[in-house]
């Protein structure tokens, strides 16, 4: 078996099982095991689930209301309040920190969910064009209403970004080669940032879950594409919370999600329906109420300390060499 990245099957061995996440996940991403290549400290899935299961997975099921990682309520105005979290203000402060926005005319948002980044950054810098690829169906009225022009085939993209985006996307895809595509839609001054998961070896020792992430990426193994795309970090860091943490927070949440759909009542349906009845102001009251705890929690540090020893994301920001 070759290794996604070097090509290579020599250093490629049997890391473990994969663990999925919450039961449905098991219907799509089926008999998956995880292959590490030692040379280039990267792990991928195998089998890969075909293209067209990858595609309905991520248009009919990854974003379906009450499912963990987003906990969707199906109401496009929560969707729209969620730009607000403190880990996209990590990002506007780095970006920002790195890049000269002055000097900055398109922005490229790659697998964009709601894309909330290009969004705040176009308040702050009304320059901006926003572009975008988003198969999903549930953020697509909402990068509409956001001014993203969204190429749902990258193969029908001609124009060429000074800023790539991909906040936790990479790590979906079935290869690595979209790298490749990075480079040619880029401006040969441009810039490439990414966030992926931090998966060495600490990683594999505390996650909850895999699913439904197929690429495992490490510092290592970004070195390595940069190497054979021609690239170079301007900046590589580690960011978020701890290892722990995110193994706790995201057991939490499918151990709650399954509680719930295998309650002897139809929990899911009873919440659903509450939402749709009650008045909105009085639900958003009790959504906000309940923030205020977390805005007085000493945990939201995590989201503003990067490069602690442990944190459990890395992302980089890279340049054509
Ligand atoms: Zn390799």
């Amino acid at each position: 078996m070759q290794c996604l990245i070097c090509e290579s099957p020599k250093n490629v061995r049997f890391n473990c099982e994969y663990k999925y996440d919450v039961k449905e996940d098991e219907n799509y991403l089926k008999g998956i095991k995880l292959y590490r290549c030692d040379e280039c400290d990267f792990t991928f899935a195998h089998p890969m689930p075909p293209m067209d299961v990858l595609n309905d997975y991520y248009e009919n099921f990854y974003r379906t209301p009450d499912r963990p990682p987003y906990f969707l309520t199906g109401n496009i105005e929560d969707l729209k309040r969620e730009c607000l979290v403190d880990r996209n203000f990590n990002y506007l402060l780095y970006l920002t920190t790195f890049l000269d926005f002055s000097k900055i005319e398109s922005v490229y948002d790659f697998g964009a969910g709601n894309g909330d980044v290009g969004y705040l950054l176009k308040k702050k810098f009304p320059h901006l064009k926003l572009y975008c690829t988003e198969s999903d169906k549930h953020c697509k009225e909402i990068l509409n209403e956001r001014g993203y022009k969204n190429y749902t085939n990258i193969d029908d993209i001609e124009e060429k970004f000074d800023l790539i985006i991909s906040f936790h996307s990479l790590e979906h895809l079935s290869d690595t080669k979209i790298f490749s595509f990075f480079k040619n839609a880029l401006n040969q001054k441009g810039h490439i940032f990414y966030e992926v998961p931090n998966t060495e070896k600490k990683y594999f020792e505390t996650r909850d879950s895999d699913s439904p992430h197929l690429c495992f990426y490490t510092k290592k193994a970004f070195e390595k594409i940069n190497e054979i795309y021609g690239l170079k970090f301007v900046n590589f860091s580690y960011s978020y919370y701890s290892f722990e943490y995110d193994a706790k927070t995201s057991k939490d949440a499918r151990l709650g999600y399954e509680k719930l759909k295998n309650s002897p009542l139809p929990l899911l349906k009873i919440k659903q329906f509450l939402r749709k009845i009650l008045p909105k102001k009085l639900i958003q009251f009790r959504r906000d109420l309940s923030k205020v705890k977390s805005i007085n929690s000493e945990d939201r540090i995590n989201n503003f300390i990067n490069n602690s020893g442990n944190n459990c994301y890395i992302r980089g920001l890279i340049t054509p060499k």
